[in-house]
């Protein structure tokens, strides 16, 4: 047992860089904001910390040190808006209350004058089911927000402009404009940190071609290979996993994927479907693909979220110019940094399939961030008209029949063998502290952070026995 060691990890702290990033502009001497209720606000965090809470949505952040800064509005993200995904919509529906409980622990955490919970109006179910607590203390100070089905809703840079009506800087953050975002499941997690328990399973959907789609809670650490063989699936001839939805899910392999505290959906597509098509292909073929056959037809461009936001980011001339240079320090180029990757360009504009999403990640790891200034703070006039229609998107993608109501809620997934990554959120791997052999009980820690560090300490997620322990996983069997 080492608690406390030094990491053998060997990564170098990115807090002191991070939580300024939280700092919102203008806040420039935190310390000179503290507030009488800062003791309070302490002990939200520090069971946060405690518990390894982080943002449940993908981002993966420390939800600790997300809550460290002060904002204005605070907004609970339901919106769900990436295709064949369903575990937010059915961790909603069954645990409304704790995610109430974590939105008002969090607002009070940052001392947000408004809360605003947004989930999409189409989610009647999980709507009626929250109105029933909105309507009495202490939950009758959260303003309710039903958000249009269009795609991508969820993104925190169009949430908070739907929710606030303010324009995120581009390459900024929500607290840029005095907000800040919880996906809801992180809410949840939240509410158990507070009750002293900490993160050590989540709900995840099963969807797509999968024979029997589900959504389960599982253990951190289940295999995707048990969860599919769970949902029917006991061959993937022909089929392809994505780790998150049809739009920014990653391409998987089954056998070596395993649930993290931010994984939320596995999605099982046809091999030769666009979708997969996409992220199959070989960069240097999108890049001679793109050189022969765009005709910069902008597209690309007029229906990009970002670029609607009123960003400077042209996906159309980004196409243009990668195929004429990669010259550092070019304007056009760098402009990739302002992408979120959410893929319309790509699946959904492009008449030709050409995949700008996929030439802006390339480029957004070879070139330097660009300065943040610039872009407007106001959407382009074209924003409310050109918002796309999830059931539209759905249709092009080709997933319409797969879509319905979300699946039903099959429990708990009982699993034998667990392996658990030490590097499930942003910052610091977590440092093993156990050894092989050991007996751990459920939610007993077993890889911490060193003091001061950004990251998050991870926990056993089920009764076991320790079988292997790397700097990069914790295998546990039942
Ligand atoms: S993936 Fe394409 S549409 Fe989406 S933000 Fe990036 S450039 Fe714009
Ligand atoms: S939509 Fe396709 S063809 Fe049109 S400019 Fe963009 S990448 Fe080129």
């Amino acid at each position: 047992m080492r608690p406390g060691g030094q990491s053998p990890c060997g990564r170098a702290s990115g807090f002191a860089f991070t939580a300024l990033l939280y700092i919102p502009r203008g806040q420039t001497n935190f310390a000179g904001s503290l507030r009488r209720d800062m003791l309070e606000q302490d002990e939200i965090i520090a069971s946060i910390r405690e518990a390894g809470v982080v943002g449940a949505g993908g981002g993966g952040f420390p939800t600790c040190a997300k809550l460290s800064a002060k904002a204005d509005v605070l907004i609970a993200n339901g919106a769900e808006c990436e295709a064949l995904c369903y575990c937010d919509q059915v961790l909603m529906a069954l645990h409304a209350r704790d995610v109430l409980d974590g939105l008002l622990l969090a607002a009070r955490a940052v001392s947000a004058k408004r809360i605003i919970l947004a989930l999409k109006g189409k989610y009647e179910a999980q709507v009626e089911g929250f109105k029933k607590f909105l309507a009495s203390a202490p939950y009758d100070r959260i303003e309710l927000l039903q958000l249009p089905d269009v795609y991508p809703v969820g993104d925190e840079f169009v949430l908070t402009f739907e929710a606030t009506g303010r324009v995120i800087p581009q390459g900024g953050l929500p607290i840029d404009v005095g907000v800040i975002v919880h996906n809801v499941a992180t809410l949840h997690n939240i509410a158990r940190a507070s009750r002293g328990l900490p993160v050590t399973e989540r709900m995840v959907s099963v969807c797509g071609e999968a024979p029997r789609p589900a959504v389960y809670m599982v253990p951190i650490g289940t295999s995707f290979d048990d969860l599919l063989r769970a949902c029917g699936l006991t061959s993937s001839k022909g089929l392809s996993v994505l780790d998150g939805g049809v739009m920014m899910g990653n391409l998987v392999d089954p056998g070596r994927a395993w649930v993290k505290k931010t994984t939320s959906a596995i999605v099982v597509l046809s091999s030769d479907s666009r979708a997969i098509m996409e992220r199959s292909s070989s960069l240097n073929r999108v890049f001679k693909i793109s050189m022969s056959v765009c005709d910069q037809c902008t597209f690309c461009t007029e229906l990009c979220p970002r670029y609607l936001l009123g960003h400077n980011i042209r996906p159309h001339l980004i196409m243009r110019r990668s195929g004429f240079t990669r010259a550092l320090g070019d304007g056009v180029l760098a402009e990739s940094h302002f992408c979120s990757e959410c893929g319309i360009c790509s699946l959904y504009s492009c008449p030709l399939e050409i995949s700008p999403r996929r030439v802006n990640v390339f480029l957004k790891q070879e070139y330097p961030r660009p300065r943040q200034d610039g872009g407007s703070t106001q959407p382009r006039p074209e924003y409310h008209d050109r918002r796309l229609p999830s059931s539209r998107l759905k249709a092009r993608l080709g997933v319409l029949h797969l879509d319905g109501p979300p699946p039903t809620f099959a429990g708990q997934l009982e699993v034998s063998k667990l392996k658990v990554a030490m590097q499930q959120h942003v910052g610091e791997a977590a440092c093993p502290i156990v050894v092989v052999g050991e007996r751990v009980k459920k939610g007993q820690l077993i890889a911490s952070i060193n003091k001061g560090q950004l990251g998050a300490p991870i926990h056993a997620p089920i009764d076991a026995v320790v079988i292997e322990v790397s700097a990069d996983i914790i295998t546990l069997e039942r």
